[in-house]
């Protein structure tokens, strides 16, 4: 059930090159949370749109787009003084308020999709059928953590109480829909914000923190720095007027974080070695084509891709289900974004010591079904592979390595694959592919991860019917999940009113 709008892109309208120049929806009430629509990508007029973003991501457009300002050390102390005293004007707007201005602020999102959309594939390479979705999903976050300000002040009884300050630290890997949901979380609980971008995607989130300015966000409520120089960074995250630090990254990184301030509030989703189990009662097509997707998709640079597929029984030792699975992994399409048909796209940092162990390495007991090759002189560009053989507590069982490689691992029954899943220290996604009832709630009452999925991909969780996070060391501090319905409540202090009367 809507109420007193219409969402302004709706699926049966959708020409993304007339609904850029369309005016901005405004809004008499906050209508109700519906997920945004992907683009279509079989209308031509999508098509074109297409095209004309990628044209434009050129590396000479990039340098004419804006980025946020250079900070130096002597700068955390003002900055963070600044946001800190703007932070009780905003927290004290009614949450319709704020909640009115994201949803202005994602309605800006939509109507600029082409041009985000060239952005991350200017930064980081990302593919326009990688990005869309993202989009989508920063939209979803502005408009659902809107509902849930509102939701916050309708709480009875207890007084909450948001974060001054909050610093936003998002990763390259989502450079659009990670950032903007961090940031319009605490922007929604009442927080101030200071967000710093990944190291390749400055100007991705400088469209977003342009979005929210332009949207109503004061800009003394939200600012962007890029990038640190000298010891600024460790300044800024340390400082004693950040209350919370919001992080998307490698585990390594907030570790590194804690070192500098043991008693910092961090909320952080890090990393994950993330498996997929196919049990002799799959269907294997499907199962097929999810491991494949989930496990190549942006190149494998997703803190939630398949790098494990764990195959039960007659499953490991069927030569159809590898041969199928070896030729579903060479249909991708590997190539730069250009390319529109492209999924796997290229790395965006030169492969680590890890990856480059896990694409040019085989372990003892290791065979590939399908060798990974270096496409291009770039040295970012690698076809996909998938490695058979892979032996419990190996190198590549346990170890995250960020990159186009799946690792088959041989588990006798259901037991058996479910400890080889759960003997990783990371939990953030995993998956199961049984169409055996008795299979499927085994595995969801035993599997420690937090994104626990049942006949379907392992990446893409969307925002409110599939919160996302992790669990052990795919978490820090965490507790509720993004795009969640706990999830802004976590930028705050709660206290009861406890009267004896
Ligand atoms: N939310 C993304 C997904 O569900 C993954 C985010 C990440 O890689 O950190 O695929």
């Amino acid at each position: 059930e809507t109420k007193g709008h219409t969402p302004p892109n709706p699926a049966h309208l959708q020409d993304r090159l007339a609904e850029e120049q369309a005016p901005l929806p405004e809004y008499t009430e906050i209508p109700a949370f519906i997920n945004e629509p992907d683009t279509n990508p079989a209308l031509e007029a999508n098509q074109r749109w297409a095209e004309q973003a990628m044209a434009r991501a050129t590396p000479e457009w990039l340098a004419t787009q804006p980025v946020p300002d250079t900070v130096t050390e002597a700068d955390i102390d003002p900055l963070v003084e600044r946001a800190r005293a703007a932070a009780a004007d905003w927290a004290a707007r009614p949450a319709a308020e704020r909640a009115r201005i994201l949803y202005r602020a994602a309605d800006i999102l939509a109507a600029r999709r082409g041009h985000l959309i060239s952005l991350a594939a200017a930064e980081v390479g990302k593919s326009v059928a990688q990005t869309d979705p993202e989009v989508s999903e920063a939209i979803d976050f502005a408009r659902y953590y809107a509902h849930s300000a509102l939701e916050l002040e309708r709480v009875d009884n207890a007084r909450f109480t948001p974060d001054a300050l909050v610093l936003v630290t998002p990763p390259w890997n989502f450079p659009l829909a990670i950032p903007f949901g961090g940031t319009v979380a605490a922007l929604a609980a009442g927080a101030a914000v200071i967000h710093k971008p990944s190291n390749p995607t400055p100007h991705c989130s400088m469209a977003l923190l342009e979005a929210l300015w332009e949207a109503g966000v004061p800009r003394e409520v939200l600012h962007g720095v890029y990038p640190f120089e000298g010891e600024a960074g460790k300044k800024l995250v340390s400082h004693d007027g950040i209350d919370r630090v919001i992080l998307t990254g490698a585990s390594e990184t907030a570790a590194l974080f804690r070192s500098w301030k043991p008693q910092m509030r961090i909320n952080a989703e890090t990393s994950g070695k993330n498996a997929l189990i196919v049990t002799p009662a799959a269907d294997r097509d499907l199962a097929v084509a999810d491991l494949v997707n989930s496990a190549f998709g942006h190149a494998g640079q997703k803190c939630s891709a398949a790098s494990l597929g764990i195959l039960v029984g007659s499953v490991y030792s069927s030569e159809r289900f590898r041969r199928q699975l070896v030729d579903a992994a060479k249909s991708l399409v590997v190539d730069w974004p250009t390319n529109l048909s492209a999924t796997v796209g290229p790395l965006t940092e030169d492969p680590s010591e890890k990856l480059h162990r896990a694409l040019t390495t085989l372990e003892p007991g290791e065979s590939w079904l399908l060798e990974p090759q270096q496409l291009d002189e770039t040295g970012k560009l690698w076809s996909p592979g998938i490695k058979t053989g892979v032996k419990p507590g190996s190198f590549f069982h346990l170890t995250e390595v960020f990159g186009p490689v799946l690792g088959l691992m041989e588990a006798k029954n259901l037991d058996e694959a479910i400890a080889l899943q759960n003997q990783v220290d990371y939990g953030l996604t995993g998956g199961i592919h049984s169409l055996e009832v008795a299979e499927v709630s085994q595995w969801l009452e035993q599997v420690e991860v937090g994104n626990a999925y049942v006949n379907r991909g392992i990446t893409g969780a969307i925002v409110q019917r599939q919160s996302f996070g992790g669990w052990k060391q795919s978490s820090v501090g965490l507790g509720s999940k993004a795009g969640g319905p706990n999830y802004v409540m976590l930028f705050g202090q709660w206290s009861d009113e406890v009267s004896i009367t």
